[in-house]
């Protein structure tokens, strides 16, 4: 279990990254994995096709927080077709236990280890599903 808890994913728990609430979000969508506790509410800014502002607030396990938080380090500023490709990267990512060739997951590297812990994997897709499912409402699908 202690590698997972690599220095990168304890900075980013410890100190979490867009924490907090938006003054103006187009949506509120939260996700809760109850086999951990997990719990997360994301508010999302869109500005057209753009996801302009994201930020978290939630209580859990150190890697749900930790994704949640690098999650809106990857996604802020990003087209709502870009987020749609992170969430099938981090997909990818999360099964194969490695990034998707030509891909930087930057700091979500980290999280690595994490497929060969089912129950782990629970808390770090957390965030995505629940980002997917405040894109999809969003979008109308
Ligand atoms: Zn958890």
């Amino acid at each position: 279990m202690f590698d997972l808890y690599s220095e990168i994913l304890l900075d980013h728990y410890r100190l979490p990254r867009n924490k907090g609430r938006l003054e103006h979000p187009t949506i509120t969508v939260e996700g809760v994995n109850p086999l951990c506790g997990d719990e997360l509410t994301f508010d999302l800014e869109f500005d057209g096709d753009r996801l302009k502002k994201v930020a978290f607030t939630g209580k859990g396990c150190a890697i749900s927080m930790a994704s949640a938080s690098m999650l809106t380090e990857i996604l802020q500023g990003k087209t709502t077709a870009e987020v749609e490709v992170w969430i099938a990267n981090f997909r990818e990512f999360i099964r194969e236990g490695h990034a998707p060739q030509g891909v930087d997951m930057g700091d979500m590297t980290a999280l690595s280890g994490i497929s060969k812990l089912p129950v782990r994997v629970k808390c770090a897709t957390l965030p995505w599903t629940t980002i997917e499912e405040g894109l999809h409402r969003y979008l109308g699908k």
